[in-house]
């Protein structure tokens, strides 16, 4: 890792919301943090309280007065960043938050960038890297199961059992590299056995956290899904009926109800996503032929299909015939028969052998069964507490990784392989394994992963 120079230098952001709120905190960190925010508060000497203390006064440039303050401070190590720190809830104006970021620069201050409170953080090792990353996620969390999968991660998740494997592991690639310093003699001081026992016991663990994506993947992200079917099927009209019933129970809590509403339910703590629902609800002036072609376009992005089949105006042969084109997407879908208030009693009872779903998107009947069939469609149980889960790709990439470096470790033992390349793969299953933790980093994977939070984390 190049050396940290940047670390001398005392940031600045705002740590709110951009926009008008009653309240904005300002942070700083770094060695002059407090030092800094001492040279514009009028009130008390700050550099001579206690840590963990808040001081009311006055900020300002110069002579010009520019807000009344609330003043906390931390002093290293014990903040955040371990570094000094200081949070400055001013009025909540951007133009109040301008003027005080302007003055703080001009005393010796520089802008943060992006994630760099918690780099400092981790730099000072206050938390590994997959902590760092789950503070993000726990901020970015939009449901309740995705909060808790972050926040089982940002107190030590999976870290230190893939820490304490990874020592293992290193013990023994010690072992095998003494052997090679002794040359010709045929000295083993690493007992085979017991290492290809480890490296089981490594991958079994390594499985399990690779198969726990996928639900963490859907837990964090949500479920890509797609309402599909012929034109006039009702695929808006189940839309909206679908959004509606969220949206009556989104706005009964007060200050929930958001100004852009997306199409999205969240059903059983997991965020069902429609995707590209503007060409649903486009009126149906184009021919049938491109319908069907971009509803097939639309489909393949999703992770689910919701199938709206028109049961007034079908018959059982276009069903099937139907269903083919829908099973060799290989997604999985739910087949739901619309306006079964008008349907023909005949045709319904024949499709009830074929594992249909019978809704009325217009009047509402069954909507409920439909929200059930699309949560057991996804087999998505809800996080326990304490559960560990990846949910995070980079993680899982590396994981994949580390597996398959120790499936050719496995290898090469059962092929009497020398031990000078039985050691190479062993510390690459090493290297993959310590960047999950940021064991191993450089700055490159640092920036990648900081980058990617907001300026003021
Ligand atoms: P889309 O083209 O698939 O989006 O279909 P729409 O949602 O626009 O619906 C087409 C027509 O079917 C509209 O006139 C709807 O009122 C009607 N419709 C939708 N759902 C039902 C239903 O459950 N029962 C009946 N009888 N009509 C429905």
């Amino acid at each position: 890792m190049s050396a940290n120079n940047f670390l001398n230098d005392t940031i600045v952001a705002m740590a709110t919301a951009q926009g008008l709120s009653a309240i904005a905190v300002i942070r700083l960190s770094g060695e002059d943090a407090i030092a800094i925010t001492q040279k514009v508060f009028q009130g008390k000497n700050l550099i001579e309280q206690p840590s963990h203390t808040v001081h009311f006064g006055t900020l300002r440039d110069g002579t010009k007065l520019i807000d009344e303050v609330l003043v906390t401070i931390f002093k290293a190590p014990n903040s955040f960043t371990r570094e000094n720190s200081t949070e400055i809830s001013c009025h909540g104006s951007p133009v109040i938050v301008k003027e005080i970021i302007k003055v703080l620069l001009k005393h010796g201050a520089r802008l943060a960038e992006p994630g760099e409170f918690t780099k400092r953080a981790f730099l000072h090792g206050r938390f590994d890297l997959a902590q760092a990353e789950a503070v993000a996620d726990l901020i970015n969390a939009e449901t309740d199961n995705a909060r808790q999968a972050a926040l089982n991660q940002m107190r030590g998740g999976f870290s230190k059992e893939i820490n304490n494997l990874r020592e293992e592991l290193i013990h023994f690639a010690s072992l095998i590299e003494l052997e090679l310093d002794f040359g010709e003699e045929d000295v083993e001081f690493a007992e085979r056995d017991d290492l290809k026992k480890l490296i089981k016991r490594i991958q079994t663990f390594l499985l399990s956290l690779i198969q726990s994506f996928d639900q963490g993947n859907v837990i964090k992200n949500g479920v890509p899904t797609v309402i599909a079917g012929k034109p006039n099927a009702g695929k808006s009209t189940l839309l909206n009926t679908l959004l509606n019933e969220e949206k009556a129970i989104v706005s009964d809590i007060p200050g929930t109800t958001r100004d852009v509403i997306e199409d999205e339910m969240v059903l059983g703590g997991i965020n069902f996503r429609f995707i590209d629902t503007a060409g649903i609800r486009e009126t149906q002036d184009v021919i049938e032929a491109m319908g069907v072609e971009r509803t097939r376009d639309r489909m393949k992005k999703a992770s689910l299909i919701i199938y709206l089949f028109d049961l007034t105006q079908t018959t059982l042969e276009e069903i099937l015939q139907e269903e083919e084109g829908l099973k060799a997407l290989g997604i999985p879908y739910i087949k739901v028969g619309n306006k079964v208030d008008k349907a023909d009693d005949a045709l319904v009872n024949i499709l009830q052998n074929h594992d249909f779903l019978f809704i009325s998107a217009a009047n509402k009947t069954n909507i409920g069964e439909l929200k059930e069939r699309i949560l057991s469609t996804f087999g998505i149980q809800t996080v326990k507490t304490g559960d560990v889960m990846v949910t995070n790709l980079r993680h899982y990439q590396n994981l994949l990784q580390t597996n398959a470096a120790l499936d050719r470790v496995l290898e090469s033992m059962h092929n009497g392989v020398t031990g000078d390349f039985l050691a190479m793969d062993i510390r690459q299953s090493l290297h993959y394994l310590g960047e999950i933790t940021g064991t191993i980093s450089t700055d490159d994977l640092l920036d990648n992963i900081f980058s990617k939070f907001c300026i003021g984390k």
